[in-house]
């Protein structure tokens, strides 16, 4: 190349970056380059056609709130002790009061006065001699027993289930054909208010108890339960 070439090239350049758009062109030019380089590499890297797109981790949610079904009858109860539970079962059965010509809301706790040195285990129900007694259960007649001494005339009845025994004592007499292993309904009246035994002849009642059978279920062995709650109104509050 001739030196007078390369002036006028030289000449040509600076005219070119010496014109007012010539800087401006260039500069464009190569960002423009840059940026389309830019962009191609960076859309490479996430879209690369043949590789599998990556999905992002999805994250662990926790797992939902669950709670342990209870059944009413796992239900976590008061300890209460064997009596009372049987009382508030009693309680729902609905039982007949026996003497039911008298008012239970009339009846007094009598179940743990002391009688001839023993407890009473039982409740009185008074009531004129004669007053027809009922079965405050249905069941089964168990056992009609005179003793002499204590009872008098008595009727052992046994509940449905055979878990409870319900004594009826100092009775005037059977209900007429009244007979041990007879079927009983709520209600039937199984004999009459009376004195005999060791009751005061001037004081004819009713003396009732609940027991409790055991698993031998004799009619003469259980765990007396009061009466007197299964009758009584509910507490108030
Ligand atoms: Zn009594």
């Amino acid at each position: 190349m001739s030196t007078s070439v390369a002036r006028r090239r030289a000449r040509t350049a600076s005219s070119m970056l010496g014109h007012p758009f010539g800087l401006g062109l260039v500069l464009g030019v190569g960002l423009f380059v840059a940026l389309w380089i830019g962009g191609a590499l960076s859309d490479r890297g996430a879209y690369a056609p043949g590789s599998p797109r990556v999905e992002p981790t999805p994250r662990a949610l926790p797992p939902p709130a669950t709670y342990p079904t209870i059944r009413s009858d796992e239900m976590p109860r008061p300890a209460l002790s064997p009596a009372v539970e049987d009382v508030a079962f009693l309680r729902l059965r609905r039982l007949q009061f026996p003497v039911p010509s008298t008012d239970p809301r009339r009846l007094r706790d009598d179940f743990s006065d002391s009688r001839n040195g023993r407890s009473h285990e039982a409740i009185d129900i008074l009531a004129p001699r004669g007053t027809p007694v009922v079965a405050v259960d249905d069941g089964v007649v168990q056992k009609m027993f005179h003793s002499v001494g204590k009872g008098g005339l008595t009727v052992y009845q046994f509940d449905p289930e055979g878990a409870y025994c319900y004594y009826y004592a100092h009775l005037d007499r059977y209900a007429d054909g009244l007979r041990e292993g007879q079927e009983l309904h709520k209600g039937d009246v199984i004999g009459y208010v009376g004195t005999t035994g060791n009751a005061p002849p001037q004081t004819p009642h009713l003396h009732f108890a609940i027991f409790k059978l055991g698993p031998e279920k004799k009619w003469w062995k259980g765990a007396a339960l009061n009466p007197f709650p299964v009758w009584a109104p509910p507490r108030a509050g």
